[in-house]
């Protein structure tokens, strides 16, 4: 019998080429964002204070983060096919950003790919700053903002095989949680240096013929 797939994506750098939070922080974040990122990425930060630091810090209105956000936001190219063919499937595709909804819903939105069923921090304005609101924070991880790690176990609960996507500092539990996990940058050089099983990808073409050979799909 098959496996039950549900394939869980990380959004930034993996559905995305770019990465939504490094462009509007460049674009409109205090110079000093980089340092803040950098203590995050050493542990010195949970992420979680990482991201309402770096937020508190815009200075933009919700038009001009949507503006920039449609303008300067590829999606990754082999993405939308994966999707299709998944759908075609009946398996399910669902995003998970350790970033904000309004970022995953204005790019998903500008490439014709929304609705699409997505978890994600909320970005919330408050006397012209921007704040950050957790809901899915986890009882358990101290240190995720969006602990990815939550969800994933819940759907292999629920029976199904979880196959997880992603490629940075916030994918840390999911990949530790999922029944497979592919990963590149910062998340591949975490994975082979921790010893968690993953297997490298380049595009969602690879991840695909990975499932194939499996016999998953
Ligand atoms: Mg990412
Ligand atoms: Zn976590």
């Amino acid at each position: 019998m098959k496996a039950r797939l549900l394939i869980a994506c990380d959004f930034d750098g993996t559905v995305t080429r770019q990465d939504t939070l490094v462009e509007i922080l460049n674009r409109f974040g205090a110079p000093t964002w980089t340092r803040v990122q950098e203590q995050v990425i050493s542990g010195e930060l949970s992420i979680r204070e990482g991201l309402q630091s770096e937020m508190g810090s815009v200075r933009a209105t919700r038009q001009e983060l949507e503006q920039l956000l449609s303008t300067c936001i590829e999606v990754e190219p082999s993405f939308p096919g994966f999707l299709k063919g998944m759908r075609a499937r009946g398996i399910p595709v669902v995003l998970i950003s350790g970033g904000f909804d309004l970022c995953v819903e204005t790019v998903m939105l500008q490439a014709g790919l929304w609705p699409i069923p997505s978890l994600a921090n909320r970005l919330l304005q408050s006397n012209g700053s921007w704040q950050v609101d957790f809901p899915y924070t986890s009882s358990t991880c101290a240190s995720c903002g969006h602990c990815k790690g939550d969800p994933i176990r819940n759907w292999t609960h629920q029976g199904y095989t979880t196959v997880f996507v992603g490629n940075g500092v916030t994918d840390r539990c999911a990949a530790m949680a999922a029944s497979l996990t592919f990963s590149k940058d910062e998340l591949g050089e975490w994975c082979r240096r921790e010893e968690i099983p993953s297997i490298p990808f380049q595009t969602f073409d690879d991840i695909a013929a990975e499932l194939k050979k499996r016999e998953w799909l």
